[in-house]
């Protein structure tokens, strides 16, 4: 069995924070310490503030960029969470930056005459514009009714504009870079983030035409879901840890990005035949049914850390699927019966009705081959129904469970209320923290 990292995952993880925390500060020192910096306790102060808001920003694009390493020490969604922790706190420091010195030089404030006010002044204007409406678009997409896609495009647009103004403004204003070799260094962070971009946008797609997919097969599941079975052309695809994800491209070029993550739910160690089950919920999975087989395909992955492969010594497992959540969990079961995995796997599995339980006639087979336990949760069971019925909470959980929490991993995956109440119900079960791996399928 593959291992996915070396050496522990929280080692790894600790050495990220603290490379995270040396490249932000780092600028920071440089430049403040030689030449000492001379302008009074709160001008400093303020600059600092910016120069760090501007590194964090500069490191957002670290962080949205895939980086398979730093990737598979936390989990797209840990990142993603960090990412937008980290925007907030850098827009906050980018906005404290004009606020104490308008306070400690009230004269500065005519700076904000914008069509008197010179350009550099003119720069931190606009790029303090952008990133507020990078910030607002970002919170308040879904109350905007702003779609997905055009977001994201706007949002790597608004964040070029934010950082090169912001850039631009500290050259401009030339006190605390006025040596060449300073801004030298900030032009060199200023490269590699467009380094990333261009790695983003141009050289990854580039690589993903060079590796195509066809469409084998679309068959209905259960559900409202489509599987989507896709064959390697000319390649021989990937394999993975079961319960990782996949960005899939279908029918465009990869240089469109517009591409949707899914779980792959076929085993993770055939790489001739990659699956995915596809609910239908919006306007790219309602056209899933549409597609012929033929249609070209590109995958960006294997990526996430929802996978048992990285618990190899735990004594079982214990899956928690809401509906379409059964995806990553039914690839985990599908490879463990096919590595002949003698451990036992609990799954409780809610869905709304019998006929809805995707994946269920595989998963009865899939009892033949593995020591495995299915509870099948329904909300509207019909009148012979003798199983469980309403939601998985914490009586329905001190049910199954074993009575030593700690023995089991437990990956849970389902819609968000149901992850929230889950998580919460396991914690007062005393499961260890530690022991609970969550996949969410709404990243923005
Ligand atoms: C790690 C992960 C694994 C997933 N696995 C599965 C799976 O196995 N099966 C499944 O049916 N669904 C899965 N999803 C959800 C799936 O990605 C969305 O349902 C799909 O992208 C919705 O696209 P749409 O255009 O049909 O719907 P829309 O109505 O346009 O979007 C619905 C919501 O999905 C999200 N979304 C839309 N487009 C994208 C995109 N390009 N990238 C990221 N998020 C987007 C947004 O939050 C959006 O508000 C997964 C999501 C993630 C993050």
């Amino acid at each position: 069995m593959k291992r996915l990292l070396m050496h522990s995952p929280i080692t790894v993880a600790a050495l990220w924070i603290l490379v995270y925390l040396l490249i932000t500060l780092f600028p920071l020192m440089v430049l403040l310490l030689y030449p000492p910096p001379a302008q009074g306790f709160w001008i400093d102060f303020s600059v600092a503030l910016g120069f760090i808001g501007l590194s964090m920003m500069v490191l957002q694009f670290v962080l949205t960029a895939r980086v398979n390493r730093i990737e598979s020490s936390y989990g797209i969604d840990i990142l993603l969470q960090f990412h937008r922790y980290t925007s907030l706190v850098a827009f906050v420091m980018v906005l404290a930056h004009p606020i104490i010195l308008f306070i400690g030089q009230p004269e500065t404030l005519q700076l904000l005459n914008f069509p008197q006010a010179p350009w550099r002044a003119r720069l931190a204007v606009l790029g303090t514009l952008a990133f507020l409406t990078m910030v607002m678009t970002t919170i308040w997409r879904k109350p905007l009714q702003i779609p997905y896609e055009p977001w994201r495009a706007s949002h790597t647009i608004l964040a070029v504009l934010a950082v090169g103004l912001g850039f631009g403004h500290a050259i401009g204003v030339g006190n605390y870079l006025g040596l060449f070799w300073k801004v030298v260094l900030w032009s060199g962070m200023i490269l590699f983030a467009l380094w990333l971009i261009l790695y983003v946008r141009l050289i990854k797609p580039w690589l993903m035409m060079k590796k195509p997919y066809v469409v084998e097969e679309i068959l209905p599941q259960r559900g409202d879901v489509w599987i989507l079975a896709l064959r390697p052309l000319g390649h021989e695809g990937f394999t993975f840890h079961p319960g990782q994800f996949a960005w899939l491209t279908l029918n465009i070029t990869p240089f469109s990005m517009r591409e949707h993550p899914f779980s792959m739910s076929s085993s993770g160690d055939h790489a001739d035949r990659i699956e995915f089950g596809i609910k239908e919920i919006g306007d790219f999975t309602k056209r899933i049914k549409d597609y012929q087989p033929g249609t070209r395909a590109y995958l960006d992955g294997p990526y996430g850390v929802f996978t048992i492969d990285r618990y190899w010594d735990s004594a079982g497992f214990v899956l928690i699927a809401g509906g379409v959540g059964i995806t990553p969990i039914y690839s985990i079961l599908l490879t463990a019966a096919e590595r002949q995995d003698d451990r036992p796997f609990l799954l409780i599995y809610a869905a709304p009705t019998w006929e809805e339980i995707t994946y269920r006639e595989a998963i009865e087979d899939l009892k033949k081959l593995l020591h495995l336990t299915v509870v099948y949760v329904l909300r509207q069971a019909q009148d012979d129904w003798q199983g469980d019925t309403g939601y998985v909470d914490r009586e329905l959980l001190a049910k199954y469970i074993p009575l030593h929490r700690g023995s089991r991993h437990y990956f849970v995956c389902a819609a968000p209320v149901m992850m929230d109440a889950v998580e919460k119900a396991l914690f007062e079960l005393e499961v260890p923290v530690t022991n609970v791996h969550m996949e969410h399928f709404n990243l923005a």
